[in-house]
């Protein structure tokens, strides 16, 4: 299944793609896609079991629909740096024997469509394509063999970040996190959907041009380490987000650099869930 989270009569509500279309699921007796996932499998059957009797209700044009980001407040945004060898090496950086990991807060989350508005201090503004895991069932020590027992689903993630804010100490954080620097979307396939999540073309390409192309068969730390890894240290919750890291082409570390620009748009492309696209402005 293919779960958003659109804008219906005024109100965010879940909602799946069927067909082409988009049915909101607030008639299923869901109020939002977080109670979807920690509803887990009986939560997915129902929705199948609702879908198949006809869903009653709407049937939205996703072209005039609204969506926002499929979970608006992660529990968690959990980002991986320097996870692609090409990118460890065009950052100057050695390639990892341990996780990176840093954080986005959840008002820097939007959805497919808004725009991500560029800071007035900051002057380095970036683009990251990012492939992400959406956790369904949570635990602490999660064994890596146990992985896909707590995956709900995927989806993609930009991970924009601001390098000067980035680079000026040593913890990335405060560079990744302004508001609108993680749009999500514009859906979470569920995780029948890619049999092998370390096997998906991913690429952004910026004003149809492409800049980052790239395969997750070439992660450093594939999806079993990383929920192993970030599990022994804390819970995992269904709706958490781990955005699995960025391969090669980002901005700042191309000749000349290359750094967002109002009226730039973004398209992430990941194979077997779609397409992000954002729109860049000034901040006003
Ligand atoms: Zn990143």
């Amino acid at each position: 299944l293919r779960f958003v989270t659109l804008v219906h009569a005024g109100q965010d509500e879940p909602g799946v793609m069927i067909d082409g279309a988009a049915v909101p699921l607030g008639s299923a007796g869901f109020t939002d896609l977080i109670s979807v996932i920690r509803g887990g499998t009986d939560a997915i059957d129902r929705v199948d079991r609702w879908l198949l009797k006809g869903p009653r209700g709407a049937r939205l044009d996703p072209a005039s629909t609204r969506l926002r980001a499929p979970i608006p407040r992660p529990p968690k945004i959990i980002c991986i740096g320097l996870n692609y060898r090409d990118h460890a090496i065009e950052s100057n950086l050695p390639i990892p024997e341990t996780p990176t990991v840093f954080s986005k807060y959840s008002t820097s989350v939007i959805g497919h469509k808004d725009p991500i508005v560029l800071p007035r201090n900051s002057t380095q503004p970036d683009y990251e394509a990012e492939f992400a895991v959406v956790i369904g069932k949570g635990g602490r020590y999660i064994r890596e063999e146990d992985w896909r027992a707590h995956v709900f689903g995927y989806t993609i993630l930009n991970d924009v970040s601001a390098r000067d804010f980035q680079m000026a100490t040593s913890q990335w954080m405060i560079g990744k996190t302004f508001d609108t620097f993680a749009p999500i979307g514009p859906v979470i396939v569920t995780a029948d959907e890619i049999e092998d999540p370390h096997n998906v073309n991913i690429s952004l390409t910026l004003n149809g041009e492409t800049m980052q192309s790239s395969n997750t068969r070439n992660l450093i730390f594939g999806v079993p380490k990383l929920i192993a890894y970030l599990s022994s240290v804390f819970t995992l919750e269904p709706g958490d987000i781990i955005s699995t890291g960025t391969p090669a082409g980002v901005g700042f570390a191309r000749k000349p650099p290359r750094f967002l620009a109002p009226g730039d748009e973004v398209t992430v492309h990941v194979q077997g869930i779609g397409e992000l696209i954002n729109p860049v402005v000034a901040e006003p």
